[in-house]
């Protein structure tokens, strides 16, 4: 029996690639009213191709482009940029539909709920406060703090916390190389946030040729699916 949800943060409680996007789209958009003279559709592969060398948490993205653009940082199409991208990341960062309900019955049916996420730790918290997740989870387990996922120690550290056996616990994540292998490699149950894998996902090429192999347990289509599982 599950007596515990081990939950992935990005794109399983919080929708953040579509978040990104639109933060890209009205940033570029502001850089090309501040002077950026270049094509709309040149300076958003040319993020997007940043994304892919340096990772999603990337902080440089738009000092980079510039420079990969122009030759150098304009700081005021800079800053139009960096501007527009936190006023749209802060306005529209929302949990998938029925996140808050379904946890909350999960804690009234007495499950043990937590998180590990690859997320800097500053990050991380700033997502779970500006979604009011904050106080949901009984602990956060990030990778600063352990390893990355699939790494056995962040999933070992919440056994370790929890008390319990692996199989008494279940994972949930977007992330069949991440999440759903870390966890099975400690012998923890798995289900996959299917609505959270987005195609065209700018990380997690790499995810398509292991797909095949690692097999979840269960495939949650919505966030409240969870229900039926444990
Ligand atoms: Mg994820």
């Amino acid at each position: 029996m599950v007596k515990a949800i081990l939950f992935d943060m990005d794109n399983t409680l919080l929708d953040l690639f579509k978040l990104k996007q639109m933060a890209i789209e009205a940033a570029v958009a502001a850089m090309i009213d501040a002077g950026l003279d270049c094509p709309r559709d040149e300076i958003i592969k040319s993020i997007d191709q940043i994304y892919i060398k340096e990772g999603i948490e990337y902080q440089q993205v738009f000092n980079d482009v510039l420079k990969k653009l122009i030759g150098n940082v304009d700081y005021k199409i800079l800053a139009a940029g960096i501007s527009t991208y936190r006023k749209i990341k802060n306005a529209y960062l929302d949990p998938y539909p029925k996140v808050i309900p379904t946890l909350l019955k999960l804690i009234k049916k007495g499950h043990k709920i937590g998180i590990i996420s690859d997320a800097p730790n500053l990050q991380l918290w700033t997502r779970l406060c500006d979604t009011k997740l904050q106080h949901f989870f009984e602990f956060v387990i990030s990778a600063e703090d352990t390893e990355k996922k699939p790494h056995s120690l962040p999933f070992k550290e919440a056994l370790k916390i929890l008390n319990l056996k692996p199989e008494d616990v279940l994972m949930v994540g977007d992330s069949i190389e991440r999440d759903i292998a870390g966890a099975k490699k400690v012998g923890m149950k798995t289900a996959l946030a299917k609505y959270g894998i987005v195609k065209e996902k700018i990380v997690g090429v790499e995810e398509k040729t292991k797909e095949k192999m690692i097999k979840p347990d269960y495939i949650l289509n919505k966030f409240e699916d969870i229900l039926e599982i444990v």
